[in-house]
């Protein structure tokens, strides 16, 4: 698909930007991020593991090579990569009955990746799967985490339902000591956290959601008890209910058209309508499948990648919703900006860019969506990268039914209450019998960074507490005082929408980082505090500036609900060029991490 072609004048950007201004006011909060409430502080709504039963066990006592705190994406392919480094005893420890993080949390209906499976599920020629559609079903992904675990023999030291609650770097013994909230007391040598960045679920904070005397639970913990069927459809259990979904995100638009065709009754409540690009899914061809020679997915990840963060590229292999909007993505995501172009122009072109494909989104909904007020209040007014893109050939499609109802929420910021039979906004009461909160998660707040998972390194500096005066890595993994330990994130690191390619190039990083020391015989890994504070400055001089483009936009998980924080994240020339400084550093730099002699040092 080519890049749409804008035809849009200055005036049409002129009254685009008020229209988007109005839209915005309607939303914005004063309460920002305090509007939400943590799923584990609502006690009338499951929030424990619905899937797996847990198993009481022994407190573990033993020693371990590494601890691998969290086993999604991250963490998993992590271990994968520590045994492959040569690492006998590797411990995956989650708070989810299985590994699967993100895949294992979220089994609602109509669950799928959004990313291309063949590009998003990984190590796929190591176990000679190719995935049976191009965007997988959440099962399938999950499917393949569990076969990755048992094909690299993870499942041996692993725990489930095991947060970790606290680590001690033990200096006489140069491990870290690990407690957890299973009494368990171990040893490992290495630590990795990766316990992800939208892990912990939210509930709007709302009055009355603890009085709600029907059934309700958020996408995350889906009751298929109460719905029946499962993620691929079937919700029989629905076909007298009046059933409400509050949220129309990424989850929200994949979840409304498996509820609609079931419920007797359903109720959207929108505060912000999502984008809702083609989705085109269709099942792997086999004779493409049968025609892939070694190497292919590697290339088709780093083809994307290329495209995504405006690296030059041959051949689009793709071709999908992301890479036809690629350029808009750049800004947000990867930031590679030509610097030939003046920066006003530049502007201007993606602005008029970004007008006409909202325009065509907004085409979208109205020759889709029957009823006129409908389709308009399903139309988004923001810049395309102020909120995640969303992609259905079904979403928009489900408000045709009589059943559906679209509830818009803008002007009053939301839902207003809940009552014990249903949900009010305004003075409006919505009675039903089941209430689906899609409401999200919150951003940023898990493994180190939260101050959850207590971490205390040489001489017991507390992490959190170093926080205090800056975050300090070394190219996002390791921070000095705190030796042999890792963490996988977007800070200060890299980042692009294929989020898992970014935990791909991190696990192989670490492992390879390990092999190494391992092989040099090093004490342990750790960067000097100058690597720290140089690398530091790289990020600021480096990270784009999107603060003035965040505050124009509509209130969301992006931009802090409104109210975007004045920070840099991740190596401005984006993801290839990040993964091409680390190669380029472990030939040349890794020394400076390896420990060899700590007297020394
Ligand atoms: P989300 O994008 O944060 O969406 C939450 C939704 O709840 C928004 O529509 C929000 O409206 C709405 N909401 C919040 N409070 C409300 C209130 N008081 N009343 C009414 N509505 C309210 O969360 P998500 O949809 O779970 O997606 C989170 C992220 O997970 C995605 O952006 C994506 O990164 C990932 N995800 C990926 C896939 C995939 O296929 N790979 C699928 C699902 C999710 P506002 O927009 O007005 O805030």
């Amino acid at each position: 698909m080519p890049e749409s072609q804008p035809q849009i004048t200055i005036a049409d950007l002129e009254s685009a930007r008020e229209k988007y201004a109005r839209e915005r006011a309607r939303r914005v909060r004063p309460d920002g991020l305090g509007q939400y409430r943590r799923l584990a502080s609502a006690p009338t709504i499951v929030s424990h593991d619905p899937f797996t039963e847990r198993v009481e066990r022994p407190p573990l006592t033993d020693h371990v090579d590494a601890l691998v705190v969290g086993a999604g994406l991250g963490g998993l392919q992590t271990a994968i990569r520590l045994r492959q480094a040569g690492l006998d005893r590797v411990r995956l420890i989650d708070d989810g009955g299985d590994v699967g993080g993100t895949w294992y949390w979220n089994r609602y209906p109509g669950v799928h990746c959004d990313i291309e499976s063949y590009l998003y599920m990984p190590m796929l020629e190591e176990v000679g799967y190719v995935p049976k559609w191009r965007y997988a079903p959440g099962e399938e992904i999950r499917r393949h985490m569990v076969a990755l675990a048992e094909k690299f023999d993870l499942y041996r030291d692993a725990a489930f339902h095991t947060s970790a609650t606290e680590l001690r770097w033990d200096e006489d013994g140069a491990r870290w000591q690990v407690r957890t909230d299973r009494d368990d007391d171990f040893t490992a040598t290495y630590v990795v956290v990766s316990s992800g960045s939208l892990s912990l679920a939210k509930l709007p904070g709302v009055e009355g959601i603890e009085s709600f005397r029907g059934r309700t639970f958020h996408t995350s913990r889906w009751d298929y008890d109460y719905t029946g069927g499962d993620a691929s459809g079937g919700l029989v259990g629905l076909a007298d209910k009046r059933v409400a979904v509050v949220g129309t995100g990424a989850t929200g638009i994949q979840v409304v058209p498996a509820v609609a065709e079931h419920a007797a009754r359903t109720y959207v409540f929108q505060r912000t309508p999502a984008t809702v690009d083609v989705r085109d899914n269709r099942p792997t061809d086999p004779e493409w499948a049968a025609s892939l020679t070694p190497g292919w997915q590697q290339r088709r990840m780093d083809n994307f990648l290329a495209i995504m963060a405006g690296e030059p590229f041959e051949e689009d292999l793709v071709q999908d919703s992301w890479t036809a909007n690629a350029g808009l993505q750049r800004k947000m995501i990867t930031g590679r900006i030509d610097p030939a172009l003046d920066p006003a122009e530049r502007e201007l072109a993606e602005e008029m860019l970004d007008l006409a494909t909202m325009n065509r989104l907004r085409d979208r909904v109205a020759t889709t969506v029957r009823d006129p007020a409908t389709a308009e209040a399903l139309k988004p007014y923001y810049r395309y990268q102020c909120k995640r893109p969303g992609f259905s050939d079904e979403y928009l499609e489900a408000f045709n039914r009589p059943s559906v109802t679209l509830v818009d929420t803008a002007d009053t910021h939301g839902i207003t209450r809940m009552t014990e039979t249903g949900v009010v906004v305004g003075e409006s009461e919505y009675e039903v019998d089941c209430v689906i909160f899609a409401t999200g998660f919150e951003t940023g707040v898990s493994g180190l960074l939260s101050g959850s998972l207590m971490v205390y390194g040489r001489g017991g500096t507390s992490y959190f507490e170093s926080l205090m005066s800056g975050f300090r890595t070394l190219h996002g993994f390791y921070s000095n005082g705190f030796p042999n330990l890792f963490q996988l994130s977007v800070f200060q690191n890299a980042n692009s929408v294929n989020y898992s390619h970014i935990l791909s190039e991190q696990a192989r990083h670490i492992g390879l980082v390990v092999a190494e020391a391992r092989s040099r015989g090093a004490a342990w890994i750790e960067p000097s505090g100058e690597a720290t504070e140089a690398w530091a400055k790289v990020i600021e001089e480096s990270a784009h500036d999107n603060l003035d483009f965040l505050r124009t936009c509509t209130p969301g998980y992006y931009n802090s609900e409104g109210q975007p924080a004045d920070m840099k994240v991740s190596y401005g020339p984006g993801p290839i060029a990040f993964h091409r400084l680390l190669e380029e550093w472990r030939r040349t730099s890794i020394d400076e991490v390896l420990v060899t002699d700590p007297e020394g040092n």
